[in-house]
């Protein structure tokens, strides 16, 4: 079985084994697919857990899975053509629709919109889910600039009331 995302990125369930596995441009990797409330379910934990420190902590997490998944993917050549096609396209990650709508390299500045962002389904004044994608986009962007200084901020959110969630990285 195969669950086309386009003609170059593809999921694929190894029946075999039960396990699902990603096939990309530059990333060929075994996933796990978690159901959305599934995700929301471990964010309410948290927050009822550590209250305030859970945005935090997802933050955290997030920042080492955005590495992660840059370390994955990053080819050693032609990293600025490969990013402008993830970040120009759905989410293979499942998050939404990526645009970049600003990249510079001299500056280690982008800013990304997700429009359709899964993780403002769970709309609430807090943002609570939103934690998450801030830290990946940190940990993404410090391997991709190669700089660790790099922050992330959320100047829109589609839960509050935009037609899109868009971060700046600098
Ligand atoms: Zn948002």
């Amino acid at each position: 079985m195969t669950l086309e995302f386009n003609a170059e990125r593809s999921l694929v369930l190894d029946q075999a084994h039960g396990h699902i596995i990603a096939k990309g441009v530059v990333i060929q990797c075994p996933v796990i697919a978690l159901p959305l409330d599934s995700f929301f379910t471990i964010v309410d934990e948290l927050y009822s857990l550590f209250q305030s420190g859970a945005a935090l902590i997802l933050e955290k997490v997030g920042e080492a899975t955005g590495r992660t998944n840059a370390k994955l993917a990053m080819p050693p050549r032609g990293k600025i053509e490969v990013l402008k096609a993830v970040y120009n396209s759905a989410s293979t990650w499942g998050y939404g629709r990526y645009e970049l709508a600003r990249l510079d390299m001299a500056s280690k500045e982008a800013r990304i919109r997700i429009y359709d962002c899964a993780f403002a389904r769970k709309s609430d004044v807090e943002r609570r889910a939103m934690w998450y994608l801030v830290g990946f986009f940190k940990g993404y962007f410090s391997v991709f600039f190669e700089d660790d200084s790099v922050k992330c901020t959320e100047i829109k959110c589609a839960s509050a009331g935009y037609d899109h969630c868009e971060f700046v990285v600098s």
